[in-house]
C-alpha cells in the first residue's frame, strides 16, 4: 500500500495543472482499489458548490458541467460531516440525490472522503461499485490516507491553476492567498521572483524580450556545459575506456540541436525566456524518463537533470548581470534570506513574500526592522508564475492579492496613506521622552543588524542599542570576517552611538541562521547545535569575536557583551572565563578599558527556572521572547504550519516574562527585553506593567510603541496586567489588549484583514 500511494503522489506531483492531477488521481485510485468508479468534486470557493471535477467511470461529458450545492446528496454530506461515508446501497440514503445524466444509476456500493488542506473542506474523493457491498475497512483507510496526501497537492495546483487560467486569458477573478504576517504594512507593486541557484523547478516563467538575443545566450551556455563534458572527459582521459567516452558523447548529444535543444530553441521563439524554455522542456522529460518503469530508462531522468541544472547555471550567471528592478518591487522567494535583501536597492523595494519561513524567522525580522511589508509562509503561492505580474500584500494580516477588485485595491491605497499620515505623526515624538502620563520613563533602545538599522535608530529616537545581532554581517560574507574587519565593524556601530549603549551579542548561528560558509545541517536545528553551544566549540570564532569588540571599545566605553542561548550555568561560566581571559590579553597587547557589562539573553525555559543562579554571575539579563515563546509552547518560530500556535500573549509566556523580572529585582541587576514582543504596542504595554527597565525593538516600532506608552498611565496598565493574568488563553488577552488599545485612542494600531 505504501509503495502505491508513493508512486501515486509522486506522479500527481509531477502533474501539469490541476486538470491533470485530478485526472491521474481517478485513474490511478480505481485501479489501486480495484473499484468501477472514482470520481472528484471540489468545492467551488466562490458559491460553495461541489463542482464534479474528474472522473473514471462516469460520464466524462459533465465534468466541470454537473455539481451539488453546499450540503445536497452525499457528497454534501461528506463534506458537512467532514468524514467518510460509507454505504451499501447509496440511493436508500435519505441523502442520496441523482445528479442527471451522470450515470450513477447501477452502482451501488459508495465511499466518499473529505479532502482537507489546513482544516478546510477543499473536496470530496468518491469511489462506487455496482456490487451491494460496503467497502472494507481497508479500503476506507487506504482512501483517508490519499486524501489527506493529496490535500496539499489539490490546494497548490487549484491555485497555480487559477493564475495560469489568467495569465492565458489576459485577467483574472482575484485571488487571495494566506500566509504569515511578517512585517506591518501594505505594498502595492510589481512581483520580482529571485530563483535559488540552477534550480529548474523553481524558474520564474517570463516572456523574452529579444527572442534572439535569448537564442543566442540559450547556445552560449550549452556550449560552456559542453566545453566543462568534454574537460572532465579529458581529464579523466587513460582510464577511461573507448565505450565511456562514448557515453560521454551520449550525453553531450542530448543537449544537441536535433533533440532537446531544438525544442526548447522552439518555446524561445515562440515568446519564452531562456531560462523558462529550458526548464519547461528539460522538465517534461525528466517526467517522460522517471515515469518509464524499465530501471535503466529511469535513471536517464538523472543525466537530464544534470544536464539541464548545468546549463541553467550559465544562463543565471549571464541573466545576473542584466537583472533591472522595477521601482516598486515586490521580491518574492521560495526562502528568502537576508543576502537577498542586499541585493536589491532599498530605495525600489517595497514589499517581500517568502514561500516558506514564518513571522519570527529571522529574514522577517530583519524586514521589520527595514519597514518593508512582508508576507511570510505563503506555502500555497504559484511564485514562480508571479513574474512582472501586479501584487497587493498585506503584511498586516499576512496575505497576498492577486488581481484585486478596483475597490478592494483602493482599500488598500486608502491604508497605505493612512499609515504615511501614523508615520508623520508619531515624526514628531521623535525628540520627545517615552512618559507615561504618570511620569513613568521608560527607555526605548533598538535591535540592529544591518548598517541601515544605525541610522534608523537614530533618526527614530533610540536611546541605546539592547541587540546588536552581531552574525547579520556574518551573514553578508563568503567567509569568517577576521578580528581587524571585526573591530572595524563593531567600531563603527559603538561610534554611531556613543555615548549611548550598544549591546552586542556574541555570534548566535544555527537555528534558520546558516552561515553559507560554515553549514549546519540537523534533523532539528532550533533543538541543536546553536548560539553559546556552537562558539563554545569553537573558542577560536569566540575569541576573534570577543577581542573585537573590547578593542572596538577603546576610547569608547559604550560596549556591553551578552550571550545567547545560555541553557545552563557551567555554559555561562565558561564564556566569562573566555571574556575575562581575553581583556587580559589585549590589555597586556596594550588596548586601554574596562571590562564591559556582561549580560546574559533569558530565551530558553531552562534560563527563567535558573534566572536567579545566572543573575548573581552578571551584570544585566535580556529576555529573548522570540525564541522563549518558540521553547515554552514547543512551536517553531520558522514552520508556517504552525504559525497559528506562536503566541506571544500565551499565559505562559507572560508568566514566564513576569519570572525574570522578579528574579532579577532579587539579585538587583536591570532586566531588559529584546524579542519581538517588546516592538508590539500591546506587548509594550504589559512588558511596562511587569517592571521591565528597557524595551529594545526594531527601530520601525519604536514611535509606535513609543506613542502607546505615552498615551496610558502606569497604574492602569499595573491594573490591566493583574486582570490578563487571570486570563487563561492568548486570544482573550490579545482581544482585552486591543480593547485597551481603543479605549485609549490608538485603534490605528490595529489592521483588520481587507477583503
Ligand atoms: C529572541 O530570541 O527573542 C531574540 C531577540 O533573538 P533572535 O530573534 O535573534 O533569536
Ligand atoms: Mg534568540
Amino acid at each position: 500500500m505504501l509503495e502505491t500511494l508513493r508512486h501515486i503522489v509522486q506522479e500527481v506531483n509531477a502533474a501539469e495543472g490541476l486538470g491533470d492531477a485530478l485526472r491521474i488521481i481517478v485513474r490511478r485510485v480505481r485501479d489501486a482499489m480495484g473499484t468501477e468508479v472514482c470520481s472528484v468534486y471540489l468545492r467551488e470557493p466562490a458559491t460553495g458548490r461541489y463542482v464534479f471535477r474528474a472522473t473514471e467511470g462516469l460520464n466524462q461529458d459533465l465534468v466541470d458541467q454537473a455539481g451539488l450545492a453546499d450540503g445536497e446528496g452525499l457528497v454534501g454530506l461528506v463534506a458537512v460531516r467532514g468524514e467518510p461515508v460509507n454505504l451499501e446501497n447509496a440511493e436508500r440514503h435519505p441523502d442520496f440525490c441523482l445528479l442527471p445524466g451522470i450515470g450513477e444509476e447501477q452502482y451501488h456500493a459508495f465511499l466518499g472522503v473529505p479532502i482537507i488542506h489546513q482544516r478546510d473542506v477543499l473536496g470530496v474523493l468518491v469511489v462506487q461499485q455496482s456490487q451491494q457491498r460496503r467497502f472494507d475497512e481497508n479500503d476506507e483507510a487506504f482512501l483517508i490516507t490519499m486524501s489527506a496526501q493529496l490535500a496539499g497537492v489539490i490546494a497548490h495546483a487549484q491555485v497555480a491553476g487559477a493564475v495560469q487560467e489568467e495569465a492565458l486569458a489576459g485577467a483574472g477573478a482575484p485571488a487571495k492567498i494566506s500566509g504569515v504576517a511578517g512585517a506591518p504594512g501594505i505594498a502595492i507593486g510589481t512581483a520580482v521572483v529571485v530563483s535559488p541557484i540552477a534550480d529548474m523547478y523553481a524558474v520564474p516563467q517570463r516572456k523574452a524580450e529579444n527572442r534572439r538575443q535569448e537564442v543566442r545566450a540559450f547556445r552560449e551556455a550549452l556550449q560552456c556545459v559542453a566545453v566543462d563534458i568534454q574537460t572532465v572527459a579529458d581529464n579523466l582521459g587513460a582510464e577511461l575506456s573507448p565505450e565511456d567516452h562514448a557515453l560521454f558523447d551520449v550525453y553531450l548529444g542530448i543537449l544537441d540541436d536535433s533533440t532537446i535543444g531544438a525544442e526548447v530553441v522552439g518555446l524561445i521563439k515562440a515568446g519564452q525566456w531562456a531560462q523558462g524554455a529550458l526548464s519547461q522542456v528539460m522538465i517534461k522529460h525528466i517526467r517522460h524518463f522517471e515515469r518509464m518503469e524499465h530501471s535503466y530508462l529511469k535513471e536517464r531522468a538523472v543525466d537530464v537533470k544534470d544536464l539541464g541544472t548545468r546549463v541553467l547555471a550559465y544562463l543565471q550567471e549571464a541573466d545576473k548581470q542584466e537583472l533591472m528592478y522595477p521601482d516598486q518591487t515586490i521580491l518574492i522567494g521560495e526562502e528568502l534570506t537576508a543576502s537577498s535583501l542586499g541585493e536589491i536597492p532599498r530605495e525600489k523595494l517595497v514589499g517581500l513574500i517568502s514561500v516558506r519561513g514564518s513571522g519570527n524567522s529571522h529574514v522577517a525580522i530583519l524586514a521589520r526592522a527595514m519597514g518593508v511589508p512582508t508576507v511570510m509562509g505563503a506555502v500555497d503561492l504559484p511564485y514562480t508564475m508571479l513574474q512582472d505580474r501586479e501584487l497587493v500584500i498585506d503584511g498586516y494580516n499576512g496575505a497576498v492579492h492577486l488581481n484585486p477588485l478596483p475597490q478592494v485595491k483602493r482599500r488598500f491605497q486608502e491604508v497605505v496613506d493612512q499609515d504615511r499620515a501614523l508615520t508623520r505623526d508619531l515624526e514628531s515624538l521623535r525628540d520627545e521622552p517615552c512618559e507615561t502620563l504618570d511620569g513613568h520613563r521608560m527607555p526605548l533602545w533598538a535591535n540592529t543588524g544591518l548598517m541601515a538599522d544605525v541610522t534608523r535608530s537614530l533618526e527614530q529616537g533610540a536611546e541605546g542599542v539592547g541587540l546588536y545581532r552581531t552574525e547579520v554581517p556574518f551573514l553578508l560574507r563568503d567567509r569568517f570576517p577576521s578580528e581587524e574587519e571585526q573591530r572595524q565593524i563593531y567600531r563603527n556601530q559603538l561610534e554611531a552611538f556613543a555615548p549611548k549603549p550598544v549591546t552586542m551579542r556574541t555570534l548566535d548561528i544555527g537555528g534558520d541562521k546558516s552561515l553559507p560558509y560554515f553549514p549546519i545541517e540537523e534533523d532539528n536545528p532550533f533543538l541543536g547545535w546553536r548560539g553559546i553551544r556552537v562558539t563554545l566549540d569553537h573558542p577560536e570564532i569566540f575569541l576573534a569575536q570577543v577581542r573585537a569588540m573590547l578593542k572596538a571599545n577603546e576610547g569608547l566605553g559604550n560596549l556591553r557583551i551578552m550571550l545567547p542561548m545560555i541553557c545552563n550555568v557551567s555554559e555561562l561560566d565558561e564564556a566569562l572565563d573566555l571574556i575575562h581571559r581575553s581583556h587580559r590579553e589585549i590589555q597586556q597587547e596594550g588596548v586601554k578599558g574596562e571590562l564591559p557589562p556582561i549580560g546574559v539573553m533569558v530565551e530558553v525555559p531552562a534560563a527563567v527556572y535558573q534566572a536567579r543562579a545566572l543573575a548573581r554571575r552578571v551584570d544585566f539579563m535580556s529576555v529573548g521572547s522570540n525564541d522563549l515563546t518558540q521553547y515554552l509552547l514547543a512551536v517553531d518560530r520558522n514552520n508556517a504550519r504552525v504559525a497559528d500556535l506562536y503566541h506571544s500573549l500565551h499565559p505562559a509566556v507572560l508568566q514566564a516574562l513576569c519570572d525574570v523580572v522578579e528574579a532579577g529585582a532579587a539579585e538587583g541587576i536591570p532586566i531588559s527585553i529584546c524579542g519581538e514582543l517588546a516592538g508590539d504596542p500591546e506587548g509594550a504595554v504589559l512588558l511596562l506593567a511587569m517592571g521591565y527597565d528597557v524595551l529594545s525593538m526594531n527601530a520601525t516600532s519604536l514611535p509606535k510603541v513609543k506613542k502607546a506608552l505615552r498615551n496610558i498611565n502606569l497604574s492602569e496598565a499595573r491594573e490591566l496586567l493583574r486582570e490578563v493574568m487571570e486570563m487563561e488563553q492568548a486570544g482573550a488577552i490579545h482581544q482585552r489588549m486591543e480593547q485597551f488599545l481603543t479605549e485609549h485612542g490608538m485603534e490605528k494600531f490595529i489592521h483588520n484583514p481587507v477583503d
